[in-house]
Parts: C-alpha cells; sequence; structure tokens
C-alpha cells in the first residue's frame, strides 16, 4: 500500500496516519515530523528548515525532496509507506512520481481529507503533542485527563512552534496555493479519494479503511 495524504494543516493527516501505521505495519513518512526531529538534534539540515518552519513557509524544495529520496530507500518501505505533509506543490509531486516509477513502486491513493477551513483553526490553535511519545491532543475536542501531561506515559506536552495564531495563518494561505492544487493534479490520474474529515476520529478513518480495502 503506497499513500499520500493529502489535507490542510489541521485536517487531521497525521492523526489517522498514525492510525494506518498500527493497523497496516507499514511506515508514516512525515517530513513535518522529520523536520522537526533535525531541528531538535541540532542538524544543519534542521538549522537550515526552523526559519521557514516558523514563518510558515515551505523549506525548499531540494531539502525536503533529499529527506524524502532517502527514506524511500529504506527496507521498511518495500513493503508500502504512507506520505504525510508531502508531496506540499506540485514541482515535489512531479519528483515524487518520478522516484517512484525509477523503483517500481507508483502510488496507489491520494486521500484527500476535507475540514471546513473555520474548522482548521481551533484544530491547530488547540494541538498539543507528546514530548516524549508524539500522542496528540486538542485543548478543545480531545483534551488529556490531567493538563500538560501525556495520558499515556505521563510526559510533558507542548504546543508546536508553528502552531501560533500568525504562523497558522500563513500556513493556510501555503496550503491554498501551492498545496490544493495537488488534489487536481491526483484527480487527474484518477488517484484521489476524497473523505469528510469531520467527525470523531474513529468515524473518519472507518471511511478511509472502506477506501483502502478497495485496492486491496
Ligand atoms: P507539517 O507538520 O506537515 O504541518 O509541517 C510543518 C512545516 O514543515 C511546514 O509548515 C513547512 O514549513 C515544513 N514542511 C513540512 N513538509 C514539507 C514539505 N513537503 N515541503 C516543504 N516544507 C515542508
Amino acid at each position: 500500500m503506497r499513500i499520500v495524504m493529502l489535507g490542510a494543516p489541521g485536517a487531521g493527516k497525521g492523526t489517522q496516519a498514525k492510525k494506518l501505521i498500527e493497523d497496516y505495519g507499514i511506515p508514516q513518512i512525515s517530513t513535518g515530523d522529520i523536520l522537526r526531529q533535525n531541528i531538535a538534534q541540532g542538524t544543519p539540515l534542521g538549522k537550515e528548515a526552523k526559519g521557514f518552519m516558523d514563518r510558515g513557509e515551505l523549506v525548499p524544495d531540494k531539502v525536503v525532496l533529499g529527506l524524502v529520496e532517502d527514506r524511500l530507500k529504506q527496507p521498511d518501505c518495500k513493503q508500502g509507506f504512507i506520505l504525510d505533509g508531502f508531496p506540499r506543490n506540485t514541482a515535489q509531486a512531479e519528483t515524487l512520481d518520478k522516484m517512484l516509477a525509477g523503483i517500481g513502486m507508483p502510488l496507489k491513493l491520494a486521500i484527500s481529507v476535507d475540514v471546513p477551513f473555520e474548522d482548521l483553526m481551533k484544530r491547530l490553535t488547540g494541538r498539543r503533542t507528546c514530548r516524549s511519545c508524539g500522542q496528540m491532543y486538542n485543548v478543545y475536542f480531545t483534551p488529556p485527563k490531567k493538563e500538560g501531561v501525556c495520558d499515556k506515559d505521563g510526559g510533558e506536552l507542548f504546543q508546536r512552534d508553528d502552531d501560533k495564531e500568525e504562523t497558522i495563518k500563513k500556513r493556510l494561505q501555503v496550503y491554498e496555493s501551492q498545496t490544493a492544487p495537488l488534489i487536481d493534479y491526483y484527480s487527474k490520474k484518477g488517484l484521489v479519494r476524497k473523505i469528510d474529515g469531520t467527525g470523531t476520529i474513529p468515524g473518519i478513518y472507518g471511511k478511509i479503511k472502506t477506501e483502502l480495502e478497495k485496492i486491496k
């Protein structure tokens, strides 16, 4: 199974991808997560990316494409993968197509998770992540039992720097202008399945699974 998750920041791509990896045993490749890891580790790549991310802009294609290419070569991707947050623009999508054609592993599906624009703001400003296990919460919709503390492992919950209001506005603009056109790009290839991204997390997941079962 080789899938791309499309959708605006806050649409729930990452949450759904994490459920898919548990179920299907294939890796989630989140360029945002990889970039954040690099920032946390203070690598040169992280230093290069940080300014773009803090401003809500896209990190240059050459940086991101290199990361993805390396990741796709890892043996755990042989059985498939879920790309989350990549591609983010047409140039990335075209390069991905070439990379995958080169290794004989074309994409099977692009899942587009649709959430109305007004809902995205609350989802993003309310988002908190566990520093140790990555579990996500939302202070409005799915709060932890104890404020600031992960239910799963007691880790500290933090708000991403780019989930602050001004940056979020910029990220949503960037999505509209650069990433949303990918829905058309993949539609022309017959790969898009649109999923209503409002409702409960298990409910949305059920709809995604129904689509995935069809391609098995
Ligand atoms: P995400 O966690 O996917 O929302 O990504 C957070 C930030 O990382 C984005 O706002 C971008 O600055 C950067 N980023 C993540 N993925 C990409 C990508 N495929 N291309 C360029 N920048 C990216």
